[in-house]
């Protein structure tokens, strides 16, 4: 088997998802993000696996609203009750995690860049302990790797550092 040097938990997955067939929340209107059965699956509780059914969803993207998985023809709905974890760029999402995986928070990046001062993605991953066990098809809402969400808590840090 060959090293994969990539650091970057599922770079297939990611390859794959890059043209985002979009599909717009029964509730709010906005636009979602498809997401794989699989992922939906292994996202919802357990009591609701069944209700999944073998279609893809869209992740309704709204910080906003309470929807967090639709079937295209928006006949099945789940909400953020019925999901096991909170989703992270939602309204009061707590904790509001960075990767899933490995349960690391965006405050615990945040903390890794101002307070113990790192500087680079590579620094804060060695910190949080973020990305050493990638699940991301199971863990990640989005079924994708948790790199951007990171890279976003990191760039946020920064901004925090330069403005006070
Ligand atoms: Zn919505």
């Amino acid at each position: 088997m060959e090293n994969n040097m990539n650091h970057c938990c599922c770079s297939e997955n990611q390859i794959e998802n890059k043209s985002y067939k979009k599909g717009n929340c029964p509730a709010c209107g906005k636009e979602g993000n498809l997401v794989k059965n699989y992922t939906v699956k292994h996202i919802v509780v357990e009591e609701l696996t069944e209700e999944v059914g073998s279609s893809d969803y869209y992740l309704c993207m709204n910080e906003d609203c309470d929807v967090v998985y639709y079937s295209s023809d928006s006949s099945t709905i789940f909400n953020k009750q019925q999901v096991k974890v909170p989703i992270w760029f939602k309204k009061d999402a707590n904790p509001k995690y960075a990767c899933y995986c490995s349960q690391v928070t965006e405050e615990q990046v945040i903390k890794a860049v101002i307070e113990k001062g790192a500087k680079s993605m590579a620094e804060a991953l060695e910190i949080t302990g973020a990305m050493k066990n990638p699940q991301c098809r199971e863990k990640n809402p989005l079924g994708k790797c948790c790199h951007q969400i990171i890279q976003n808590a990191i760039e946020k840090a920064f901004k925090i550092k330069s403005g006070s």
